[in-house]
């Protein structure tokens, strides 16, 4: 297969999981006789190092001309967040892409590794019965982040308004993702909202309702926001694919994220209508371990699995993957964030070059 990705590293540890992950990337190509174009984009601060902008011109082109996007990570310290390179650096980079390619659905799997059971905050009773491998479904576009805001004063007090929006046709793309994703799972939705409350969740509802009519072997279940979150910390076994709006997704994803124990270990895809998609990981640049060679590949080295998966359907290559890294950490092998002692880590580096082996 020939295909053409686009590589945006961006900064803090970005590059340096993205590397690790190219080396999986030549791997499998060299394997299974594919060609994967790579095409570099800067994007982040050190876009804006050299050509004054967080996502130049030459990006979006490389992102247009390619099958798939995979993106490291952007951002900078907190201690320099007064310096213009990284002022509104995420707002004027992936949110600008995210708008220019209409991606409407992020997708976040959350599975605790059996083998990592010991480090999910949860007890052992809890994540070691039935495990944890459930599917976030977000909505991107809509909701109280692309609504009008406003601040001003009424009755002398200083008020503000942020209006959530959400038609039909939004909910629907939703709606039929998690339909279809949940038919390649354990063919259950559960569909998260506020309908005791907000008219946006009424609607939500309603629309779900009925868009599942067309899917009688998929089982759906309606949950108010507050439950999911309560049912995440003791029953979260119990979940397949969840579909949520887009300010529920936001909180509800960082939640569940946090329960296998580390952001190193969560990949996240985001979707347009016609299917085009940008992979990353959950986490950050985080910069308090940048430059160390100590961040986890996991979470970019899944981002591409996602791909592998989602853009160009080579479901054989990346379950290999996945099994390698499986492999990985039975046979013992941690980085840094994933590790009981304080020792007995290895690097990125030497972390990948185990995962290779397996592969
Ligand atoms: P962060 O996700 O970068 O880090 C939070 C914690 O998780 C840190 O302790 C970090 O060390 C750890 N962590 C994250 N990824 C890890 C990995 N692969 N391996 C090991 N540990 C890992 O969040 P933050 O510190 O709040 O933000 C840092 C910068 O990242 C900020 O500038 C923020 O704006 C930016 N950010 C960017 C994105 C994105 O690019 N999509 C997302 C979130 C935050």
């Amino acid at each position: 297969m020939k295909r053409s990705i686009a590589i945006l590293s961006g900064d803090g540890i970005g590059p340096e999981v993205m590397d690790q992950t190219i080396r999986i990337i030549k791997k499998i190509e060299e394997k299974f006789g594919h060609q994967f174009h790579l095409q570099y984009g800067d994007v982040g601060g050190v876009a804006y190092d050299k050509f004054e902008k967080h996502l130049p011109e030459m990006t979006h082109q490389i992102c247009e001309y390619s099958d798939a996007i995979l993106f490291g990570s952007v951002g900078g310290p907190l201690t320099e967040s007064h310096l213009k390179k990284w002022q509104d650096c995420e707002k004027n980079s992936i949110l600008v892409l995210r708008k220019k390619f209409q991606f409407s659905t992020n997708m976040r799997p959350i599975k605790v590794f059996r083998e990592l059971n010991a480090i999910s905050p949860l007890k052992e009773s809890i994540v070691g019965a039935n495990g944890i491998d459930f599917i976030i479904l977000r909505e991107l576009l809509g909701d109280v982040y692309t609504g009008e805001h406003k601040t001003y004063i009424e009755n002398n007090l200083r008020t503000a308004t942020d209006l959530s929006l959400y038609n039909e046709k939004q909910i629907k793309i939703l709606a039929h993702h998690s339909f279809k994703v949940a038919q390649k799972r354990k063919s259950k939705v559960t569909s998260v909202d506020k309908a005791n409350a907000l008219d946006t969740s009424k609607l939500w509802r309603t629309i779900m309702n009925e868009v599942s009519n067309q899917y009688p072997d998929v089982f759906l279940e309606h949950m108010l926001v507050d439950n999911c979150a309560y049912q995440f910390m003791i029953n979260p076994s119990q979940f397949d694919v969840i579909v949520t709006a887009n300010l529920f997704g936001d909180i509800l994803s960082d939640a569940a994220a946090g329960l296998t124990g580390s952001l190193g270990l969560i990949p996240s895809a985001s979707f347009n209508e016609q299917g085009f998609a940008l992979y990353e990981p959950s986490g950050g640049s985080a910069p308090n371990i940048a430059g160390k060679n100590i961040a986890n590949p996991i979470a970019q080295i899944l981002s591409f699995v996602l791909l592998l998966k989602h853009s160009f359907e080579l479901y054989e290559e990346a379950i290999l993957i996945e099994k390698a890294i499986h492999q990985t950490l039975k046979n013992g092998f941690r980085t840094q964030d994933i590790c009981f002692s304080d020792n007995n880590y290895v690097s990125s580096s030497k972390f990948t070059d185990i995962i290779l082996s397996f592969i």
